[in-house]
């Protein structure tokens, strides 16, 4: 929709200008999608119509479920500033995967809700390299999307996935005496933000970068009771856990995985920078004592188990610990 709607249609195409402005030397709409985002575009076997109507069109196999989720970035929120438009794009679409992920869906395909302030071309073919590289890495296909003009960058990712009837792993699903699991690391993402804050050059790659627990996430169907990830700090994401389940938790800090990234803090900062910040895009993931847990390239580790007790207990060397829990406030 990138038209208000008594805006008559009309064949003009569509210039990446206000419309007070005058779009003479602009790229216009139709041959930027077409360049940058048509084109590389991977083909799904779900996708009937892609990109260039008025809606794709997707064929879901037989006995599933539509998984939908959005999630929108804006610059100087949610990345820094001067993050290459190939990670923007990455990142973009690497946090709705890991939204799907959490439901325990197969991702298929993602559509682009893009504000930018102008039509550069160097930034656009960065950027549609990055939605073309995340796509190719997931098996998923860009089949839409649209496209305006705006002041404040702003990239808007809508993830579709699919889940057999009946099986998307839920908040809600947690049973006391499950044991809590950890898939991926935590705090890391948090540390390098932090860093590139004070100007201290750091790795990037956790931050700009984040890798969906994809594989896991799709593993974890009829294993897991409940799960999440972990966006907005482990203790935050957690709680989500626990009050849509009704129950509560004992987390033991010893457990948390240590990363050399983190050899450097104090135990305190660490286990700031592991409960409370987010980004990581680690599944948190309830399940029964004597379940088998898949093969998984990402390391997974118990890190405590449901009680009846409600809220969040943390534990070092078995003993309780008071912590500050606060996770990412939106505002
Ligand atoms: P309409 O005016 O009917 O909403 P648009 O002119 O906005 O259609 O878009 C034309 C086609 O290009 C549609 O198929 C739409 O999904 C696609 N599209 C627009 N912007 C993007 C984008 N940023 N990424 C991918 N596809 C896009
Ligand atoms: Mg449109």
């Amino acid at each position: 929709m990138s038209n208000s709607s008594n805006t008559p249609k009309t064949s003009t195409p569509k210039a990446i200008t206000s419309k007070t402005d005058t779009p003479k030397t602009a790229l216009s709409e139709f041959s930027l999608i077409e360049r940058y985002f048509k084109q590389s575009s991977t083909r799904h076997t779900h996708t009937v119509l892609g990109i260039g109507d008025d809606c794709a069109v997707s064929d879901l196999p037989s006995g599933s479920e539509l998984v939908s989720c959005m999630d929108t970035l804006i610059i100087g929120r949610h990345f820094l500033p001067d993050t290459s438009p190939h990670a923007i794009a990455y990142k973009s679409v690497a946090v709705n995967l890991s939204d799907l992920s959490a439901m325990g869906a197969t991702p298929y395909a993602i559509l682009l809700g893009l504000s930018l302030p102008s039509a550069d071309e160097c930034w656009l073919s960065q950027f549609g390299r990055g939605i073309h590289d995340i796509c190719r890495e997931f098996n998923i296909e860009l089949i839409g999307g649209d496209t305006t003009k705006s002041e404040l960058l702003t990239i808007s990712i809508t993830a579709l996935g699919t889940v057999p009837k009946g099986r998307a792993i839920t908040r809600s699903g947690a049973k006391i005496g499950d044991t809590i699991y950890l898939g991926g690391d935590v705090g890391l993402a948090s540390v390098a933000l932090g860093q590139c804050r004070q100007g201290i050059d750091c790795d990037k790659s956790a931050m700009n970068y984040p890798k969906p627990q994809v594989a896991l996430g799709q593993a974890l169907r009829g294993i897991a009771h409940s799960m999440i990830d972990v966006s907005d700090g482990l203790a935050q994401d957690l709680g989500h856990i626990l009050s849509q389940s009704g129950v509560g938790a004992k987390l033991y800090l010893d457990t948390l995985p240590k990363h050399p990234t983190l050899t450097p803090l104090s135990q305190q900062q660490r286990w700031q920078h592991q409960l409370n910040g987010g980004d990581d895009y680690a599944l948190v993931f309830t399940a029964p004592k004597t379940a088998v847990l898949p093969i998984s390239d990402t390391p997974i580790i118990a890190i405590g188990e449901i009680v009846a007790t409600q809220g969040l207990q943390l534990f070092y060397q078995n003993s309780p610990i008071d912590l500050p829990t606060q996770g990412w406030q939106h505002f």
